[in-house]
């Protein structure tokens, strides 16, 4: 007894002393994929209360925003604590909180609540992260996709047609240019937090989109030319409807096309991921792959899908249906959402979002010589691919496969990265093995090819070649004479992809980052994020 006292006092002061342990813990277990305290689907995910023994001792940016520590790289091979925020959400999850819905959510299951576009709603629980307990002005309680509303304060924007805050600067200029009409204008939260940029059309001198980036005075005062100062955005939206001001041309009014597309959810509703066969209609056939038939589907005769049916033994099945629960809940505006599966017969089948285009891969090369000198563009689709992989290395996720692919094309060129992980549950050797005909060993870096040692950063390899093949309008890596086992060569002897002919030297230099010798070289995505939206900002604002 004594001994293990002793043990305890000297455990208790080893942790005490340690800098680098994490200041925090989960007070509940992990089970079904989740903690039961908090809903945070990453087992090695930071704790959601504050350890009273290191909280002393620690920074206070300890678990957001804070280096990568020594141990944390090593230990047990756990990954590393989320860097960046997670969604905004209220102080404590039992305070009240009014939202406004963004866009009209239609109830899936019983226990989820109607949402509609500009009402109010009272938020009574915001434990999990995607769906949230709402009720409504008729005092009607139930469960709400948390993307779908936006704190009422935050901005007071979201009532405006011309606002719309995930927009990107792409889908922006597609957008206005449909519409084509002079003046035509819409706002869009800026990638650096905080500051909001204006897109406005003319067609003289010729058809451009220009980018403002709206300013902020020290005092909170509003501007894009400083002679002319407002206290709120709309204020200044309105003095720039009859007065240029510095601007290309005065602003009219929002686009007509759709600016506010609703996201996906997290799951088809809250809870549910387990989906019934009966529930879908399978429709049309988009293509094959490594798993068998992926078709077009309705969910309930009406929700779009696409649905995967896996031919049997193709993956180790128990594992991927106790993982799955885990990826329904990943959910980024550039990740192909995953509904669910329905698992409870054969052919086992995903349900995920339909992708109108189809693959990335397949869209660059039919529209090679269409898009392969639009650098904007393709920037674009680096920039999308790079915001879902900084995601998933914020959440713990590797992905193992990530080529132009396993990416799928929507609407407005929307990018959506596919198949995440599913690589983990392959059967098949040819494919997991580096030494198999179907391993990817042209998207793999060195250490994969060596010892198999996958990680955000074998992710970060993939990702260079990948914006290489945007670059190129679909080309083959190291050239399609060029046998698995000599790539393997080339890149031991550091040999590197050469710079495509359209590709920017600034842009070629990220990719060379990518293709660093050692994973710690590599830029991490959430850098490397940054920066390509930073060039992208540099390029094209006036
Ligand atoms: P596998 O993972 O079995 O190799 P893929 O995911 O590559 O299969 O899918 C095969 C093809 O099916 C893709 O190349 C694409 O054309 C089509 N496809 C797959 N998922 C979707 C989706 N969500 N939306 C639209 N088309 C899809």
């Amino acid at each position: 007894m004594v001994t293990m006292c002793r043990g305890m006092h000297h455990l208790s002061m080893v942790c005490r002393n340690n800098e680098v342990l994490s200041p925090t813990y989960h007070p509940g277990v992990f089970s079904s994929g989740k903690w039961s305290c908090c809903d945070k689907i990453a087992r090695y995910d930071a704790g959601c209360e504050t350890s009273t023994i290191l909280s002393s001792k620690a920074s206070p940016d300890m678990t957001n925003g804070r280096k990568e520590s020594a141990m944390e790289k090593s230990l047990l091979g756990i990954p590393p604590i989320p860097r960046t925020k997670p969604p905004e959400q209220p102080s404590s999850s039992t305070s009240k909180k009014s939202v406004i819905a963004l866009y009209n959510f239609k109830p899936i299951e019983g226990g989820d609540l109607a949402l509609e576009k500009g009402e109010e709603y009272e938020i009574l629980d915001y434990s999990r992260d995607h769906w949230w307990q709402a009720k409504n002005k008729y005092g009607h309680v139930g469960f709400i996709p948390s993307n779908y509303v936006e704190g009422k304060t935050a901005s007071g924007l979201e009532q405006y047609e011309w606002y719309e805050r995930d927009m990107t600067r792409q889908r922006a200029e597609e957008l206005l240019r449909a519409d084509g009409k002079e003046g035509c204008f819409a706002v869009r939260n800026s990638s650096t937090p905080g500051l909001y940029t204006l897109s406005v059309f003319s067609r003289s001198p010729n058809l451009l989109v220009r980018h403002y980036h709206i300013k902020k005075q020290p005092n909170g005062q509003y501007y894009l030319s400083e002679k002319h100062l407002f206290s709120t955005i709309p204020e200044l939206i309105q003095y720039h409807k009859h007065n240029c001001g510095g601007l290309v041309t005065r602003l009219r009014n929002p686009p007509s096309g759709n600016l506010r597309v609703a996201p996906t959810t997290a799951g088809l509703s809250h809870d549910k991921w387990e989906i019934d066969p009966s529930e879908l209609t399978l429709l049309d056939e988009l293509g094959s792959g490594q798993f068998g038939v992926v078709r077009r589907g309705l969910f309930r005769g009406s929700i779009e899908v696409a649905i995967k049916m896996m031919k049997e033994n193709t993956m180790s099945e128990d594992d991927f249906i106790e993982e799955a629960k885990v990826m329904t809940q990943l959910q980024h505006p550039n990740l192909v959402q995953l509904y669910g599966v329905s698992s409870k017969q054969r052919p086992i089948m995903i349900v995920t979002e339909f992708m109108k285009h189809g693959a990335l891969l397949t869209y660059l090369r039919k529209n090679e010589s269409r898009i392969v000198s639009q650098v904007a563009l393709l920037l674009d689709m680096c920039v999308q691919v790079c915001s879902a992989m900084a995601y998933l290395e914020m959440n713990s996720f590797i992905h193992r496969d990530l080529a132009a692919r396993n990416c799928l094309v929507g609407n407005d060129n929307a990018i959506k990265v596919a198949d995440f992980g599913l690589a983990r549950y392959v059967l098949d050797d040819e494919y997991t093995s580096s030494g198999g005909t179907k391993f990817p060993i042209k998207w793999a870096p060195p250490e994969v090819l060596g010892y198999a040692r996958f990680s955000s950063k074998s992710d970060v390899w993939a990702f260079g070649i990948l914006m290489w093949e945007v670059f190129t309008g679909g080309k083959m890596p190291y050239g399609r004479n060029t046998t698995n086992t000599q790539t393997v060569e080339l890149v031991q002897r550091g040999f590197r992809l050469e710079k495509p002919g359209f590709c920017p030297p600034e842009v070629y230099k990220f990719m060379r980052n990518c293709w660093e010798q050692t994973p710690e070289q590599r830029p991490s995505f959430a850098k490397l994020k940054t920066l390509l939206e930073r060039l992208q900002e540099d390029r094209d604002y006036h």
